[in-house]
Parts: C-alpha cells; sequence; structure tokens
C-alpha cells in the first residue's frame, strides 16, 4: 500500500491519519507538539520526530495544519525534499491565493499538490464521513482519490488550484450565521420558556433544520462548549472569507455581523472554545448569562 506521510495530528488531523491506516495505508505521523490522542499505536499510525521523516519516501504527504503560515512554513521545508512525484493533499483551511502559489511551486518542482479543505467537524473525521473540497488539476485529483475516499463521503473536485478553499471559505460563512441564528432562536424559546427539546425537534424537521441544529444544539442547550471547531478557527477562516469578498466587492452584510461577533469571542479570551460558543454572546446580550458545563 502506498505510504502517507500525515503532518498535523490535532483534533481533525488525527482521526483521520488513523483511518488511513485503517484502511490499510502505511501511515506516518508527525505532530509538533506531543499529539494529544494515544490511538496511534493501536491503529499502526507510527509516529516520528520531524515533517521531513514522516515525509521521507512517501507517495503522498498529507497536510492537516491551522493556518497559511502553518502550511507554507512546512511546505516550504518538504517541497525540496520530497521525491518527484509525491503528491501533496493539504487538508487544511488556508487563504486559497496560499493554496493556488503552492501549487504552482510543487508543479514547478514535478510534484503534485491539491488543496482538500473539509467539513463535518470532529465527528467527520472520526466517521471518516467528512465532505471533501478539492482544488486542483485533474491528474492530481485522480491520484488523490484513494485517499480521499478512506476520510470522506461527499468528495467534489470543485475547480483549480485553489478553488476548494474558495468554496470552504463560502462554508465557514454558513455554518457562522447559522450557529449565531441558532443561538439566538435558542436564547429566544427559553426566555419564552418553551419545551426546548420539543421545539428543536419540529424545527429540525422543516426547513430551519441543519446540520448545525441536529449536531450542536444538544450540546448548546448545556452550555458545553468544549471544542470541536475552536472558534479561533473560525475567525481565521472569516478573516479569509471577508477579505475575498472584499476584494470581489460582493456585499455580506450578514457575513460581517458572524465574523464580528466570532471576533468578540476570541477578544474576549474565549477562541479555545468551540463555535457553537457564540451562544454564550447572545446569552449575555441578553442579560441572560449561564454557566459553562464542561463534557
Ligand atoms: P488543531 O489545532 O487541533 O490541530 C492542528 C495540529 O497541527 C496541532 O496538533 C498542532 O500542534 C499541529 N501543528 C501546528 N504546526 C505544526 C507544524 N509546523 N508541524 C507539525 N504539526 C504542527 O486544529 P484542527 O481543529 O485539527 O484543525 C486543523 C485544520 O482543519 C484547520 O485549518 C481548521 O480550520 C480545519 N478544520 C477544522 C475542523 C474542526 O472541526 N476542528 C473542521 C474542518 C476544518
Amino acid at each position: 500500500m502506498p505510504k502517507i506521510g500525515f503532518i498535523g495530528l490535532g483534533i481533525m488531523g488525527a482521526p483521520m491519519a488513523c483511518n488511513l491506516a485503517d484502511a490499510g495505508f502505511d501511515v506516518v505521523g508527525f505532530n509538533r507538539s506531543r499529539p494529544r490522542s494515544d490511538a496511534f499505536e493501536q491503529h499502526g499510525v507510527k509516529l516520528v520526530a520531524s515533517a521531513l521523516e514522516a515525509a521521507a519516501g512517501a507517495d503522498v504527504v498529507a497536510t492537516m495544519l491551522p493556518d497559511s503560515p502553518d502550511v507554507q512554513a512546512v511546505l516550504g521545508e518538504l517541497l525540496r525534499a520530497t521525491r518527484p512525484g509525491t503528491l501533496f493533499i493539504d487538508f487544511s483551511t488556508i487563504r486559497p491565493d496560499v493554496a493556488a502559489a503552492l501549487h504552482q511551486e510543487a508543479h514547478d518542482l514535478g510534484l503534485g499538490l491539491v488543496d482538500a479543505p473539509v467539513s463535518g467537524g470532529e465527528q467527520g473525521a472520526i466517521d471518516g464521513s467528512l465532505s471533501i473540497m478539492v482544488g486542483g488539476v485533474d491528474a492530481d485529483y485522480e491520484r488523490a482519490q484513494p485517499v480521499l475516499a478512506a476520510v470522506g463521503k461527499t468528495i467534489v473536485h470543485v475547480g483549480p488550484p485553489g478553488a476548494g478553499q474558495t468554496v470552504k471559505a463560502a462554508n465557514q460563512l454558513i455554518v457562522a450565521g447559522t450557529l449565531q441564528l441558532v443561538s439566538e432562536a435558542i436564547v429566544f424559546l427559553e426566555a419564552n420558556g418553551a419545551d426546548l427539546e420539543a421545539a428543536l425537534e419540529v424545527l429540525g424537521g422543516g426547513l430551519a433544520g441543519s446540520a448545525i441544529l441536529e449536531r450542536k444544539s444538544a450540546g448548546m442547550l448545556k452550555r458545553q462548549f468544549d471544542p470541536g471547531f475552536r472558534l479561533e478557527l473560525h475567525h481565521k477562516d472569516l478573516g479569509i472569507f471577508m477579505s475575498s469578498a472584499r476584494d470581489l466587492r460582493v456585499a455580506t452584510p450578514m457575513g460581517a455581523v458572524a465574523a464580528q461577533l466570532v471576533a468578540s469571542m476570541v477578544a474576549r479570551g474565549h477562541g479555545g472554545l468551540d463555535h457553537s460558543g457564540l451562544l454564550m454572546l447572545v446569552d449575555e446580550l441578553s442579560g441572560r448569562p449561564k454557566a459553562r458545563q464542561s463534557e
């Protein structure tokens, strides 16, 4: 089976690397700090001490890192150190222009590269059911298919290099806006003394239904905001979205409000909470602060 060097074993990368090993790939992983997960051995993922070591002799190098500078730093080191023909799959959410530039650099060196940001959260990563939006040339996309199929369920080639990141930016706009509206609905229903479980059940069955309502509302009702997807990462993603929309002169008033609310949560020191923690802000703005619970 092809060898995969997997770099970035955090909330998302750890279960993805394990799923790849379960699918039969020979997976060698590296994380800068000691990874939180201890499942690697059990799944047959071998941990090494550097990104270079993980990428040595790999057919595919996968990255799942926080932000654009992280991917630039790691690929800056690896692109020139890997053998020609190596395929890079960047699962991280980064800026579309950075993804396109990295692709150009890789191709100039005889390497393949696709941007393959994901949606579906930690649970999607654990279940291997991520939605993956892929940008890249046809040949690289075809080569990436078996790897993508081991971690995702909905896999779509959305366009040229960088296009995956553009679609992911739109994804993050929709997720933040929806979380904010679900938060406001919850506080509104609570203030009315409504039966929350009954209300959310029926809302979920109609046009207001969404994956957010389905997967996040139970934790939100309990004010459990352990991540999941950290607000500081969503702040990064809304920065990518807003800057891209501004360049294109696209008006996004709702997006701007959502970006400001997320920025406020990060500024108040809550960047490490799950993005459903937007509910805390609605609680406070409504004069109804609630104690946060841990899982
Ligand atoms: P995370 O912080 O849990 O994981 C990132 C990991 O990368 C960390 O373990 C960190 O130590 C490691 N790292 C950072 N720099 C490194 C380097 N130079 N070399 C090796 N390791 C390094 O973040 P995450 O939640 O797993 O998110 C990763 C990416 O996926 C982000 O771009 C995020 O926006 C995106 N994403 C996250 C989710 C989610 O629900 N958590 C969902 C979809 C997309």
